[in-house]
């Protein structure tokens, strides 16, 4: 990559960054993409639930509820025209004891606020659709699905190209320099340094958000843009057990994670998970097998059939999370926090669903 003027640069190449660099090529500008891995996708947007939420759970009128609503037709839309896999069974939120009732309901009026539909399930009927659920309670979201975030990664990455955008990979941003007007990038591709002119530059690098903010000269502590790491492990189901269900099932949200869930992949793969617990700033993936235990105990009380030997370590993921370890809940950040720079800062769940919603947001704001 040799020194260009160009107009946009877009960095970081997971689902937040191709789904901007696919809507501003689409739309006729120059843009660059920017990303340090050899491939797209291989950050917290390679390591998910790969679900398709409907926008239960947000406070109302948050980005997250009004982009997660959005975001959801958008790409249920978006996958089904492409033929993208897509398993559109919709999920259980269930209850066991006799206080989920009334947290259920809870759920039901945020929901209703979100302008989600949600329906209310007696024992008999979720039965029906799940045999080997067992539960007191629970709704049904018809909304929420699972789909193939790989190949829908694949899509926007071509569409984007095929607009005219470019990507270049294994380019890491090092530097980020107002200068004139523009803004001077400076950073190694492959072993080489690099340098280019941006008018604009949107900062969607996931994990290093504020870092490449603060970089940038952002005061990210001074605005509460500090990410914390929060990292999510899942365990998957032996097959033999894995054909006992069929579409996600849900416990009661936890503060800060939507509980240990049991999720049916549009392969026939069944994750248990994602956990939550906040870890120091490194990117550490390992899964501790002697979790088995917890997760056995989170789903057993709904999964009858499910036995401890059913459940293996299989992989984890890390949130970018603005929201503090035990603190209040946070919205997504997507501002021009100095002139020609946007970040999109603690882009965690629902950012997936979202992705096409927050693209369109983002170029509303330039
Ligand atoms: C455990 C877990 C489960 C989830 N489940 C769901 C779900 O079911 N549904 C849903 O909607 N959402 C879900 N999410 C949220 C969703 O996966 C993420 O919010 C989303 O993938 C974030 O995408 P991103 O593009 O912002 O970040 P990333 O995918 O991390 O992309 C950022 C990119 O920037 C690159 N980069 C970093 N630094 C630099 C640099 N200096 N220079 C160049 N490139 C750089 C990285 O290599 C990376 O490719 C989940 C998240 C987690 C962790």
């Amino acid at each position: 990559m040799c020194q260009e003027n160009i107009d946009f640069v877009v960095i970081g190449a997971g689902v937040t960054g191709l789904s901007v660099a696919r809507e501003l090529a689409l739309a006729g500008h120059q843009v660059v993409i920017l990303e340090k891995n050899t491939k797209w996708g291989q950050g917290v947007s390679g390591r998910n639930s790969e679900v398709l939420h409907a926008g239960i759970y947000y406070p109302p009128e948050s980005l997250k509820a009004r982009l997660c609503v959005a975001g959801n037709s958008l790409l249920r839309e978006y996958l089904q025209q492409r033929g993208i896999p897509l398993s559109g069974l919709g999920k259980l939120i269930v209850g066991w004891e006799p206080w989920h009732v009334d947290a259920l309901e809870k759920i039901v009026a945020n929901a209703k606020n979100n302008g989600v539909p949600l329906t209310t399930l007696a024992p008999r009927e979720v039965r029906e659709l799940e045999p080997n659920i067992h539960v007191s309670a629970a709704l049904f979201s018809p909304t929420s699905a699972v789909f193939d975030v790989a190949t829908y990664l694949h899509s926007l990455y071509r569409e984007m190209e095929n607009a005219g955008g470019m990507g270049f990979m294994n380019v890491e941003v090092t530097g980020l320099t107002p200068s004139h007007g523009a803004w001077e990038i400076t950073g190694r591709e492959g072993t080489d340094e690099f340098a280019l002119r941006a008018g604009v530059v949107i900062n969607c690098v996931g994990l290093y958000a504020d870092a490449i903010a603060s970089m940038a000269g952002v005061p990210i502590y001074e605005k509460h843009l500090n990410l914390h790491f929060c990292k999510g492990d899942y365990f998957s189901i032996t097959p033999q057990k894995a054909r006992l269900v069929s579409r996600p099932v849900y416990p009661l949200p936890e503060i800060d994670n939507l509980g240990i869930h049991i999720t049916p992949d549009f392969c026939g793969s069944v994750k248990l998970g994602p956990d939550a617990y906040y870890i120091d700033k490194t990117e550490e993936y390992s899964v501790d097998p002697q979790k088995a235990e917890v997760f056995y105990q989170a789903v057993k009380p709904f999964f009858l059939p499910l036995e401890p030997e059913d459940i293996l370590p299989a992989m984890s993921g890390i949130r970018p999370k603005l929201q503090e370890n035990g603190g209040p809940f946070k919205d997504f950040h997507i501002k021009q926090d100095l002139p020609g720079l946007y970040s999109l800062i603690g882009i965690e769940s629902p950012s997936l669903t979202s992705s096409l919603a927050i693209a369109r947001h983002l170029h509303s704001l330039l």
